[in-house]
């Protein structure tokens, strides 16, 4: 059993990182090694329980993200695809699903890591009802927008090769290692390759991951930054925005990582083992939006809320 965890860079992390230090503390360090009881310490088997909360929206993310995915496959290995009423069917189950298995406190506490418990269930959270309806909404609009996009117009059209659809890699930089997972790639006829990121949520919330990744395919696939497009598709609106990074984006983007990765170490007392500073160290940042959604308000005795 490793003592410490092992070290690398996500743009979650750095998020994280911002939000609130004790909270980084509690997700990257303090919950390490307790996946299991028997070795454990009780406050690292809690903390690793709650790592693993989800909520609404991240749930509906992911089904959605799982959605696209077995979608595209379907296209590239059997050329058909499944009717959005069967897709919105599909959605609504494994929401329901994960709803009602998050009822069950018992059985999601002996098994973390592979059963749903959603935070606004978990907390009793008032606004629960408000966020189920919400998702309701949202669940038609992404499943018809799926297939009103420009990506899918241009899959469909044989124009367009798929190269990867939600594969894990990792890229290094800053001797860190950077983990890679594009929601979906693809090559045009003429060779341009295309990043596709699907959003769920709000406009605007394009991230300079996106540009990371522009840099991995320079990279992996040895291509010109030109032949390079970056695509976020809003499923919930059916808007998209297109980006062609040029080099000073990734030297930015490269730079910031940079920045973060030297912070995060300096919260290390061993950067070789990856071993944190005293828990006190990590000053705990507490605010009504930080706490609100912060899966350790449980532990947490500085929460605003
Ligand atoms: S409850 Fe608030 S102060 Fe405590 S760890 Fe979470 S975000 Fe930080």
């Amino acid at each position: 059993m490793a003592m410490y965890p092992s070290w690398s860079y996500s743009q979650s992390r750095a998020q994280t990182f911002d939000e609130c230090l004790r909270k980084y503390y509690y997700h990257y360090y303090g919950s390490h090694n307790g996946w299991n009881p028997a070795q454990g310490s009780e406050e690292q088997v809690v903390l690793y329980r709650l790592k693993q909360l989800s909520n609404l929206y991240i749930l509906f993310g992911n089904i959605t993200h799982q959605m696209c995915e077995s979608v595209i496959r379907g296209w590239m290995e059997k050329g058909a695809i499944p009717r959005p009423a069967y897709l919105e069917t599909a959605m609504k189950n494994m929401l329901n699903d994960s709803y009602k298995e998050s009822l069950h406190r018992e059985l999601w506490q002996q098994d973390p890591k592979n059963r749903i418990m959603l935070a606004e269930i978990y907390y009793d959270d008032e606004v629960l009802t408000e966020r189920i309806a919400r998702i309701k909404e949202r669940q038609h609009a992404v499943v018809h927008n799926l297939y009103r996009t420009a990506v899918w117009r241009e899959l469909q059209q044989g124009e367009a090769r798929i190269v990867e659809v939600e594969k894990w890699d990792t890229m290094l930089l800053y001797e860190t290692k950077v983990y890679v997972k594009m929601d979906l790639l693809y090559r045009r006829a003429n060779g341009d390759m295309v990043i596709v990121d699907w959003k769920t949520g709000k406009e605007g919330d394009f991230s300079d991951q996106l540009f990371l990744y522009a840099s991995y395919v320079q990279e992996h696939y040895q291509l010109p930054l030109e032949k390079i497009e970056v695509r976020v598709e809003y499923l919930m609106t059916g808007e998209h925005e297109v980006y062609r990074p040029v080099q000073e984006d990734i030297d930015k983007v490269v730079r910031n990582v940079g920045r973060y990765i030297e912070e995060m170490k300096s919260c290390l007392d061993d950067d070789y083992y990856n071993r944190p500073k005293a828990e006190s160290f990590f000053t705990p940042m507490p605010s009504r939006r930080a706490c609100g959604g912060c899966n350790f308000r449980e532990v947490c005795k500085y929460r605003a809320v």
